[in-house]
């Protein structure tokens, strides 16, 4: 049997929100509250507040990342930012959110061509899956699932996956205040797992950190991280309340605790 150690992460996607002065106050009053927790944090800020955050956490462990890329390096795409951009300021990439896919309409490809930019440029990235409510209706959900993950990580080397995280979000539990459920959860990992395993390999599966995102608060956030195979969670409206997302970085810390104690 494959077994690995895989640091639990919590990650804060901001969206569109914040100005730069909310920004900073933000994050000064979460970096005391983050500190030696034993679990990995990602900030996703807008990038015009990637630099000035930069600079605050220098020094920090609390990780910095970017919501988007452009896969082109370089070039006449105005209104775009590159991986070799980004790669100086911070170390990870978003994509594949569930907005970037139906708002400005990324395919799966694209989503790819972005992850392998990124990669290429020595960042890590977190790669988001979901389904609608309309294609959990049909039955088809791990099926949907399955398929996006393949497009984003087929043909990627084992160094390359190393630095990949998958988001689990179901697009009808994002900003809606409905999670999904333990059961639903804890199915959808377990399908993405056993599928891993046979297209990416045991070892690579049992290294690859999964996520669960969609409507965590401090209140559902222990229950879903005692689901197994869960190593953590991408948080949207949550991660703006410097209490909010400090509880569910402590519900994350303690999971991984009890689960260690229980070894
Ligand atoms: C998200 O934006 O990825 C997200 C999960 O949002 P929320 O936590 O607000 O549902």
């Amino acid at each position: 049997m494959t077994t690995a150690y895989r640091r639990p992460l919590l990650a804060g996607n901001w969206k569109m929100n914040l100005n730069r002065l909310d920004a900073v106050e933000l994050v000064s009053s979460l970096m005391p509250s983050l500190a030696e927790g034993g679990c990995d944090v990602l900030l996703l800020p807008p990038f015009v507040h990637l630099f000035p955050l930069s600079r605050l956490l220098a020094g920090t462990s609390i990780q910095l990342g970017a919501q988007n890329v452009y896969f082109e390096p370089a070039g006449a795409f105005t209104g775009e930012v590159s991986a070799p951009m980004l790669q100086e300021t911070c170390g990870a990439v978003l994509v594949g959110h569930s907005e970037r896919r139906t708002i400005f309409g990324e395919t799966d490809e694209v989503v790819a061509r972005k992850l392998r930019a990124l990669l290429s440029s020595g960042m890590s990235a977190v790669l988001a899956v979901g389904e609608s409510g309309e294609i959990r209706d049909s039955g088809m959900s791990a099926s949907h699932v399955l398929m996006q993950t393949d497009a984003a990580l087929g043909g990627l080397d084992q160094e390359q996956l190393s630095r990949c995280v998958i988001a689990y979000e179901p697009i009808w539990a994002i900003g809606t205040g409905k999670s999904a459920t333990q059961a639903e959860v804890g199915e959808m990992v377990t399908a993405l797992r056993q599928h891993l395993v046979g297209s990416i390999g045991a070892d690579a599966e049992a290294r690859l950190r999964i996520l669960y995102g969609g409507s965590v608060t401090p209140a559902n956030a222990a229950g879903l991280f005692a689901i197994p195979g869960v190593d953590g969670a991408l948080v949207g409206g949550a991660s703006l309340d410097a209490d909010g997302f400090t509880a569910i970085y402590h519900a994350l810390c303690a999971s991984t605790a009890q689960a260690d104690g229980g070894q």
